[in-house]
């Protein structure tokens, strides 16, 4: 399947074009339909396969179906990574799909840097945040977003957000989304841990491989 045939909004494709993206990766010609159909996704790829714009795609044409942020609205989008390079990596690629959407705005949220200017994103309002866990969850506790109007929510790297640690993070936010939500989990290997978390939050996932 080709870009052009996944039905992407005409800004979308207008910037996978300044990509000069040709053709899908395995990972994206694989796991895009799904995600964009509104399944959860279940997705065993490393990084270097493509997996970033095969979620943050299908995420920023789900946000465009959504009534519009306004100052004060929590975000409608998530994206849990386990380390600040991997987030901010993301962010640039959710940043560049949406460069040609008009007051589309996404939020970076990790750790090591300064909260006080992360709060004050987060309350303008924002369509997209692609945050740590540890952090994101002291952003809760504060009040300075909310998960109100999440319907979409991606943990990217699965298995290292496990090895770190953030069960519990992982777990705090995926028990409190509104019932309404899409999933896609993404992880480079599949043991155990990860097939218990996917049975306790995804469901009827699609499984995809590269
Ligand atoms: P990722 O696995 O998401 O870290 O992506 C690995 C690299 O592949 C990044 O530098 C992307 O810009 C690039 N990439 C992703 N999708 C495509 C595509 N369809 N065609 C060419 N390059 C791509």
């Amino acid at each position: 399947e080709s870009f052009t045939d996944m039905c992407l909004d005409t800004s979308i494709m207008k910037d996978i074009g300044f990509h000069e993206y040709t053709a899908p990766t395995s990972i994206q010609a694989q796991a895009m339909p799904v995600a964009l159909s509104g399944k959860d996704l279940l997705g065993c790829a490393e990084t270097g396969s493509g997996k970033t714009a095969a979620f943050a795609i299908p995420m920023i044409q789900h946000c465009l179906a959504q009534p519009s942020i306004r100052r004060g609205d929590g975000p409608l989008a998530l994206v849990l990574a386990p380390t600040r390079e991997l987030a901010q990596q993301i962010e640039k690629e959710v940043k560049a799909f949406s460069r040609s959407l008009e007051s589309f705005r996404t939020a970076i949220v990790v750790g090591g840097t300064n909260i006080t200017e992360q709060r004050s994103e987060l309350r303008a309002g924002v369509n997209i945040v692609v945050a740590t866990p540890g952090r994101f969850i002291d952003h809760l506790q504060q009040g300075n977003t909310s998960l109100s109007r999440i319907s979409f929510v991606v943990l990217d790297e699965a298995d290292r957000m496990l090895d770190m640690g953030f069960e519990p993070q992982i777990k705090e936010v995926m028990r409190n989304l509104p019932t309404k939500h899409q999933t896609l989990l993404f992880s480079a290997t599949m043991p155990v841990e990860i097939e218990t978390l996917a049975q306790e939050y995804l469901t009827s996932p699609v499984q995809v491989k590269v």
